[in-house]
């Protein structure tokens, strides 16, 4: 097979050898890719330093045909991200970005638009006083998007019919989105949330248009948008999200802290 390039954000590292590392990476057109990084640990490798978590690298490899490892041949970083001088908040929020693509994805199955959201998403986080929880809700939702695993936010997701913003509606969390009255009955694993959670929710969703960056959203709102992206997400992969842990410091926190 011929030597691809590509561009990768770096998920994981894990040191191999004495000289060597295991990386999982994204890559915009090759998708999730397990690589063996040779020589990445030594001084002056061709790999320089850009094989650090979060960073975006220019990549060269030699993808295999069979299960094995596909081989790194050379990264040159592009872009690093400073999250953990911005904020805790912040560098858990990049944490829990890299632990998505990981888990939500497959090997060598491209998403260039995922990749780009991510990108998105890091400098978002990577920006002066940044408040974390705006963007993971929207990278949250733009991957489930993405990935074909939307919930249903404006219709009924048994039978289509229209599902109001009201009071409190029915979210199921296997069904994948809002329950009509009709169709909520001897459905499993059902939370409600408040109508106003349901409209940022779907203003989060909308394709295009920056709306969301200027909704302005209160504690029980936060709280509540966490407890079911958190759920939903939960339930999708069969457990919670090793971050998730982390996340409920986003949704506490009114304001970022001030830009060191
Ligand atoms: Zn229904």
């Amino acid at each position: 097979m011929p030597l691809e390039k590509t561009q990768a954000i770096v998920l994981r590292v894990i040191e191999f050898s004495e000289s060597s590392c295991v990386v999982t990476l994204f890559t915009r057109d090759f998708g999730k890719v397990g690589a063996l990084a040779k020589g990445a640990r030594r001084p002056k490798s061709a790999f320089d330093s850009a094989l650090d978590l979060l960073s975006v690298c220019r990549i060269v490899f030699l993808p295999k045909s069979s299960e094995a490892l596909d081989l790194l041949t050379e990264a040159r970083l592009e872009r690093r991200f400073r999250l953990a001088g911005r904020s805790l908040p912040c560098l858990y929020a990049g944490y829990y970005v890299a632990e998505l693509l990981n888990e939500l994805t497959h090997e060598h199955d491209p998403h260039p638009e995922l990749f780009d959201a991510a990108v998105q998403a890091l400098a978002g986080l990577d920006q002066p006083g940044a408040a974390p929880l705006p963007w993971v809700v929207r990278f949250e939702l733009t991957s489930l998007q993405i990935l074909g695993h939307l919930p249903s936010l404006e219709v009924c997701v048994e039978c289509g019919s229209a599902v109001e913003p009201t009071a409190r509606v029915a979210f199921g969390l296997t069904a994948g989105g809002v329950l009509c009255a009709n169709c909520r009955p001897g459905q499993r694993h059902v939370v409600t949330i408040g109508g106003g959670t349901l409209r940022v929710m779907q203003c989060y969703s909308e394709k295009s248009g920056q709306t969301w960056q200027r909704l302005q959203l209160d504690a029980p709102t936060r709280a509540e948008l966490r407890g079911v992206l958190g759920q939903y997400i939960a339930h999708l992969m069969g457990r919670p999200p090793r971050m998730q842990a982390y996340l409920p410091l986003l949704a506490s926190e009114a304001m970022p802290p001030p830009p060191a």
